[in-house]
């Protein structure tokens, strides 16, 4: 697919999700300000990242019941999951090492504008890396892993967003390594009024979403 036609599927998307979630995303900015007046926080400045987060928070709390982290998905385990909700447990300390969280929806209260747009990039590297789709088989496994938390990056359910944006037609059928990231998937689908179906594939899962 071209690269516009790649843009304008992602420009569509953000759209859907604005219209669909703009009421809980006015009602994010309370927990979100409050969280960052307590701690000595900056929130990302950036109106469409900010609001591209929220839209993701807002699909996690529909997907999963909590407001797990816009960048991870659930790991199915009660006490991590329990970690990863926004904002996280391992905020403070990301802030720490790096002056932002990893998501870059909150920094170190002297983050300038500049310092965010460069720390996006940096994320923005790490997150739209060239995906292992052959076809339309995407292989989501052997990606890095983030420091803290020991979690893919991207984690299956962002390289799938990539590769549907990538793809020209369904099915796309898609190899991960945990069942929980099968689960994952399915929600993902029918939140996005797709079907998906896994079963087990040698060592690892394949879903398929039509
Ligand atoms: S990394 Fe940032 S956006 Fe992600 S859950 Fe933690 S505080 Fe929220």
């Amino acid at each position: 697919m071209s690269k516009w036609k790649t843009t304008a599927k992602m420009y569509k998307d953000f759209m859907k999700g604005y219209l669909r979630y703009r009421s809980d995303l006015k009602k994010m900015d309370q927990w979100i300000q409050k969280y960052a007046e307590r701690k000595g926080f900056r929130v990302n400045p950036h109106p469409m990242y900010l609001t591209n987060l929220k839209i993701w928070i807002a699909e996690n709390q529909e997907m999963y019941g909590t407001r797990i982290c816009p960048c991870f998905e659930a790991t199915g385990d009660a006490k991590t999951d329990r970690k990863l909700i926004c904002p996280c447990s391992f905020a403070e300390e990301d802030i720490a090492k790096t002056g932002t969280c990893h998501c870059k929806l909150f920094a170190r209260g002297d983050f300038t504008d500049a310092d965010f747009v460069a720390a996006e990039k940096d994320l923005m590297k790490e997150y739209r890396i060239s995906l292992n789709l052959v076809g339309n088989i995407l292989d989501t496994r052997d990606v890095p892993k983030s420091d803290n938390r020991q979690m893919d990056v991207p984690d299956p359910l962002h390289q799938i967003k990539q590769a549907l944006n990538q793809v020209s037609s369904l099915p796309l059928e898609v190899i991960v390594a945990r069942e929980q990231s099968a689960i994952n998937i399915l929600q993902f689908a029918k939140l996005k009024k797709l079907n998906a179906e896994f079963k087990p594939f040698e060592d690892a899962f394949m879903v398929t979403i039509q």
